[in-house]
């Protein structure tokens, strides 16, 4: 029985965080806050862990849910508009590409960026330098078709380095690079 388990929601996060524009959720529109959120099958069938049955909504909205007959309406509509999406390989593309400017882009990289490590490290409490480098990349390339290495880098280390950042880097013993929540000042 496909539950939803922690890995398929490190790989959900992103895809939904896409889809929805943001971390919020999907009933109320309202940003989430802290780790008030819960990964929701849209057509109330915990068997069915499927990417387009899923949406992040805040946890109030999920209880009411569950005896509310709009709210599951909305759910189902949304399921079928990520289904047509799927299959739609423009429209992912069609969501982001308006005429954005390079400086656009790049505020977009960056947010994605400070977004993408506050939700990891909220999750797991930490992520390897190199693994959330890459992954950044690989996520800013798809959805903003921009994102060097380079300027991850450079964003990553405003982000853990900087006096006064939510984050800060160390190094274990075999001299990798993690990421953590920046711990007194
Ligand atoms: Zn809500």
């Amino acid at each position: 029985m496909p539950r939803i388990t922690r890995a398929f929601k490190l790989k959900q996060l992103p895809v939904c965080i896409k889809r929805q524009t943001g971390l919020n959720c999907y009933q109320d529109g309202k940003p989430i806050t802290g780790n008030n959120y819960v990964f929701e099958h849209l057509d109330d069938n915990p068997n069915n862990t499927v990417s387009t049955n899923i949406g992040i909504s805040c946890q109030s909205c999920n209880i009411k849910k569950s005896s509310n007959y709009d709210m599951k309406l909305k759910a189902l509509e949304l399921k079928k508009h990520y289904e047509a999406m799927a299959l739609d390989p423009d429209e992912g593309e069609n969501l982001t590409h308006s005429a954005s400017s390079e400086i656009d882009i790049n505020r977009k990289c960056y947010g994605y960026t400070k977004q993408w490590l506050t939700e990891i490290i909220n999750i797991d409490g930490k992520t390897e330098l190199n693994d959330a480098v890459f992954s950044i990349v690989f996520d800013c390339q798809e959805k903003f078709g921009a994102g060097a290495e380079s300027t991850i880098r450079k964003y990553i280390n405003t982000l853990t380095l900087a006096r006064g950042s939510n984050f800060m880097q160390i190094k274990d013993e075999d001299k990798k690079r993690w990421i953590v929540k920046r711990s007194g000042n």
